[in-house]
């Protein structure tokens, strides 16, 4: 399973708001999370362009406020995405830098820089922020940094997961796999219990993460000798902590208006300072009961200052907390596994941190107290990093290595599927490969042209819904001059071929001549 590399391999959680990198240190036999040049363990992953240089991570986002237009983050959110997806029409509204519709539908950053307007692509904003990780990586370890683990939302789809390899790759990183984040996070709980005497049987483990961007829920089985089976997956690429960053601001941006008849809207800058501010109050709850919000002049000479109460921003984000929970019931549902069978539910992301989340969880499973003992913050870093090691072949010492142990057996998180006509009713989805299949994986499906067509269009979908235009178009290829049988038809194999990154290949072949056609559906 080892592929040989020349430098050394790391893991990378590529988050929406924070990334982090470590590494498996074999002379240690450990893993060592990667500080960045500030000396932190975890990198914003913020990208800005002034006149004068390209600032990554903290040089990037402490400088938002007064250069907001220029200031990109949040890029997890668009990576793999079509310009037209009404969730980035929604999100753009709430960004201050501009995007448009680039080539192939993709959304476009577009930036100014010494009074040119510069375009790039989500994948080569994210590929900075990996450049950024590689680098801290190559001084902290003394050598050069050729390979990579990336982790990805268990909730991502085909486009967004080849997306992020693409920004690996132009980081001049060798992906050597992506993996679920959960999945890296219960990797570094494995590891982290092995020794543990009293475990005697496989464990149902539980990993809830809310991050600033995401919300992954993965329902896995651990053995104790390293078989990390994923039952389900689920989650929300859409729920995190700058939700709740953005409700705290709406509010404020309501209470100034009661007050001073002034809409904050207006001023980007005023908005900038205005969630620099309320991101902070919202971690001070986290600790504190109640937190301030005092920014000087904030518009045209005003002051603003309010104190928020850890009630009120429990209030506010009460339907989206509610949300979490009900996720977690579908991924049990879907894992097949009772609540009062889950041996360990583990927590990560820094949004974990809310008081109130951790209450909810624990109330869900009926008082039992969530596994602490991991860094929320590294986890995901961790496994990946444990993951790269045993992927490079690096280790001198296999055989008393703990990372030689693991086996990893992943789900696919969305329904894949075509599109059929029934009765001459085009749209309707056709499951090929349901979600929580385990993978890699290879299944077929036998379709018919419809009657005295010649050719036949193959559009491949990702998604829940039996209707295909509530689900995501991952790609669509045509099979001409086909041969038709006695019965006006012509009979096709469509196959579907997930790889352990788990990213999609489709082929399709007419069975009476083997005309065969593929795409691999991440290169649309
Ligand atoms: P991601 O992986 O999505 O980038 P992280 O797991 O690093 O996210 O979590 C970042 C999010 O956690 C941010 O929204 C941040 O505001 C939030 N966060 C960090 N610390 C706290 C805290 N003490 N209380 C509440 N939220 C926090
Ligand atoms: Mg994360």
């Amino acid at each position: 399973m080892s592929q040989k590399v020349k430098g050394a391999a790391i893991g990378i959680d590529l988050g929406t708001t924070y990334s982090c990198a470590a590494v498996w240190f074999d002379r240690k036999k450990r893993v060592e999370v990667i500080p960045n040049e500030q000396g932190n363990n975890t990198t914003p992953s913020f990208v800005a362009f002034n006149d004068s240089e390209l600032l990554v991570g903290e040089g990037a986002k402490d400088q938002i406020a007064r250069n907001p237009t220029n200031t990109l983050f949040d890029v997890k959110r668009l990576i793999g995405s079509r310009f037209h997806d009404p969730q980035v029409q929604k999100d753009m509204k709430s960004w201050p830098f501009k995007i448009i519709e680039g080539p192939a539908e993709k959304p476009t950053v577009v930036v100014e820089l010494n009074g040119e307007e510069k375009k790039y692509a989500p994948e080569e904003l994210s590929a900075m922020v990996l450049k950024k990780l590689k680098e801290c990586a190559e001084a902290f370890i003394g050598r050069e940094v050729t390979d990579a683990v990336i982790t990805v939302p268990a909730y991502f789809n085909n486009n967004q997961r080849e997306a992020t390899k693409e920004a690996g790759t132009l980081a001049g990183l060798n992906v050597l796999r992506l993996i679920n984040e959960p999945t890296a996070a219960a990797i570094a709980y494995g590891l982290d219990h092995m020794a543990d005497q009293t475990w005697h049987n496989d464990k149902n483990v539980l990993v809830f993460d809310l991050g600033g961007g995401t919300f992954d829920v993965s329902l896995l089985k651990i053995s104790k000798t390293g078989v990390i089976d994923v039952k389900a997956v689920g989650g929300d690429t859409h729920l995190g902590g700058e939700d709740f960053d953005r409700t705290l601001v709406n509010y404020c941006v309501n209470e100034f208006k009661k007050k001073h008849r002034e809409d904050l809207r207006r001023n980007p800058r005023a908005m900038g300072r205005l969630k620099v501010a309320c991101e902070k109050a919202k971690r001070d709850l986290s600790s504190s009961i109640f937190a301030p919000v005092e920014i000087d002049c904030l518009y045209e000479g005003i002051d603003f200052s309010i104190k928020v109460s850890r009630a009120k921003f429990e209030e506010l984000n009460a339907s989206y907390f509610e949300k979490c929970i009900k996720l977690v019931e579908k991924c049990l549902f879907d894992g097949e596994i009772k609540k009062k069978d889950v041996d360990e539910v583990v927590v990560v992301g820094g949004s974990t941190r809310i008081p109130k989340v951790r209450r909810l969880v624990e109330e869900f499973f009926d008082g039992k107290t969530v596994c602490k003992n991991m860094n929320g913050d590294e986890a995901v870093a961790f496994g990946a990093a444990l993951l790269a090691s045993r992927l490079s072949g690096n280790n001198d010492n296999d055989n008393d290595n703990v990372v030689s142990d693991i086996v990893l057996q992943d789900v696919t998180p969305l329904s894949l599927g075509v599109e059929i006509a029934i009765k001459g009713v085009h749209g309707n989805m056709s499951v090929v490969i349901p979600r929580n299949t385990s993978i890699p994986t290879c299944k077929k499906g036998i379709y018919h042209s419809l009657i005295y067509e010649t050719h036949a269009c193959i559009s491949v979908y990702q998604g829940e819904s039996n209707k295909v235009k509530e689900n995501i178009l991952l790609g669509r290829f045509e099979l001409c001059d086909l041969t038709l049988g006695s019965n006006g038809m012509s009979k096709l194999e469509v196959c579907f071929n997930i790889d352990v990154d788990g990213i999609l290949l489709v082929s399709a072949e007419e069975t009476s001549t083997g005309q065969r056609k593929s795409i691999t559906i991440a290169k649309i």
